[in-house]
């Protein structure tokens, strides 16, 4: 089994690291991901400046660029051979609900769903590191259950799982959730610049708003492993008859 392993908190960051000491032995495992923290950068292309790539001392390679870039360069042309499955992460913090759609781990991730390749994107749900080797191990149980029923050629998947971060004695059984939503992030935070001009930072992400039974949110507070399956059409199908009915067609 080849595995193409990325993130988007950077190359060094501990996530990466615990993530490939955890699935090593599972396959031969490439690890191509970003110079730099690139969280929130989705799936965002670099189209107007060159792309490089380095080998660190441990082996894992790293591009200037974003985390969809790495995933890209990599099935198209670097490794020069097609992965059996793209693993993502582990992150840095949550993605749950919302956050999904800003997430760098979940755009690598997806990356390679798009190239038709089987994906997980892992991440922890508090940043600071606590308790990653449990988190580790919760991850190196799922590819190797994913890789032991097989990996799709012509139907891949996309999975996004969020780990408490407990000990692994404490951690519970994985539950397949779908996502929950958030409130609209926190306000903007200014300052002003020792130059005298007005900084702005973008505010933390918002509070859970619907994270009742059945959702990401539920199940991690709870202690479980959250895995949603996700989907990339974003068509609002359930109201595309309303829409169709609403929008009287020109002559
Ligand atoms: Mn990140």
């Amino acid at each position: 089994m080849k595995i193409l392993l990325s993130n988007d908190d950077g190359y060094q960051a501990p996530g990466i690291v615990a993530l490939y000491e955890a699935i090593k032995d599972l396959g031969d495992v490439e690890v191509v991901a970003p110079e730099h923290n690139n969280s929130a950068k989705s799936n965002a292309l670099t189209l107007h400046s060159p792309l490089y790539v380095h080998r660190a001392a441990n082996g894992f390679r790293y591009v200037n660029g974003t985390p969809a870039d790495c995933v890209h360069v990599a099935l198209t042309g670097l490794l020069g051979y097609r992965p059996d499955l793209v693993v993502s992460g582990i992150n840095n913090g949550a993605n749950m609900g919302d956050d999904t759609i800003y997430s760098g781990t979940v755009g690598a991730a997806m990356e390679g769903y798009l190239f038709g390749i089987p994906a997980i994107a892992f991440s922890q749900t508090q940043k600071g590191w606590a308790h990653l080797e449990a988190a580790g191990a919760k991850a190196r149980e799922l590819v190797q259950q994913m890789l032991a029923r097989g990996v799709p050629q012509d139907s891949p998947w996309l999975l996004n799982v969020n780990i408490p971060n407990r000990p692994l004695s404490e951690l519970k059984s994985f539950k397949v959730c779908r996502l929950g939503r958030r409130h609209a992030a926190e306000k903007i935070i200014s300052q002003t610049s020792p130059h005298g001009e007005t900084m702005y930072w973008i505010g933390g992400a918002g509070a859970a708003k619907d994270d009742a039974e059945g959702t990401d949110f539920h199940a991690t507070a709870l202690g479980h492993v959250s895995v949603t399956p996700l989907k990339v059409d974003l068509t609002d199908h359930d109201d595309l008859p309303a829409w169709a009915a609403s929008l009287q067609a020109g002559r």
